[in-house]
């Protein structure tokens, strides 16, 4: 079986559950893309906790974490089996690598989870479970998360950090603005490509000093650092590969990329 890639992709909107565009569209051809993975470590924006903390739910419910949405986004479900061998093999990975690891038994899917999951996993056959952001961490923290989860993804795991490539919702244009951006975020987004083209991870994990109008871009970082558990994960020599870019009410860039390690084969 060819070596499965990492994973990040950016959600935007909880519309994107509901509404169709390119980065829907995109989503819906990506899991029949790649090599089918045994079970899913989603890494979701919309869970910080102060531990690194594993869900090890049987079946996950749908947490409709969000409001002043249409009763159709409400409606939307994704029953899945959880993955509790996966939480506790990621606990135990953890720990090793020195990290104090929080157990929640009960924990279901965000919409950072399950509104991408969805769209690429449509039938719910395999089996998900999420571990948890670390508050107050940044970049490195999390590359070091990622790091410490590489044995997770060379066995079929695949490992899905889900956030956005720009996130400042103060400034959300009120449209769909798909095909364009403002200069502000699409020269931060075309700059982490960049790095990533090259694997200057050094520069990434010091994008908020280094790249261009990144505290606009994030007010807070939750929906970057999924970037770098991901990144982590796919090994210090990984390949970047762009699968994806586009924009979403004129400021939510949309990118998704896939890190392959560099001794394995690359897919997609
Ligand atoms: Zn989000």
């Amino acid at each position: 079986m060819n070596a499965i890639p990492t994973l990040f992709v950016s959600h935007g909107s909880p519309l994107l559950a509901l509404e169709d565009g390119p980065a829907r569209r995109f989503l819906g051809e990506l899991g029949k893309q790649l090599p089918r993975p045994s079970a899913i470590l989603a890494v979701s924006a919309h869970w910080q906790d102060r531990r690194p903390t594993v869900s090890f739910a049987d079946q996950p419910e749908t947490i409709h974490d969000f409001g002043g949405f249409p009763d159709a986004l409400y409606q939307l479900h994704y029953p899945v089996p959880g993955a509790p061998a996966l939480a506790e093999e990621t606990a135990n990975l953890l720990e090793k690598a020195g990290f104090e690891v929080g157990h929640n038994l009960s924990r279901g899917l965000d919409h950072g989870a399950w509104a991408p999951l969805r769209l690429m996993y449509p039938a719910g056959e395999i089996p998900v479970t999420q571990l948890a952001l670390l508050h107050g961490a940044g970049p490195r923290e999390h590359y070091e998360l990622g790091a410490a989860l590489r044995p997770l993804h060379a066995q079929g795991v695949l490992i899905v950090g889900s956030g956005s490539m720009t996130h400042n919702l103060y400034r959300l244009m009120g449209n769909d603005g798909a095909e364009s951006a403002p200069r502000w975020v699409s020269e931060f987004a075309e700059w982490i490509a960049a790095r990533l083209r090259t694997g200057d991870i050094e520069a990434l994990l010091d994008y908020r000093r280094q790249a261009p109008h990144a505290a606009d871009n994030h007010p807070t970082e939750e929906h970057l650092l999924p970037l770098f558990v991901a990144l982590g994960a796919a090994g210090e020599d990984a390949i970047a590969r762009r699968l994806h870019a586009s924009y979403t009410y004129g400021v939510l860039a949309m990118d998704a990329y896939a890190f392959d390690g560099s001794d394995e084969e690359t897919v997609v």
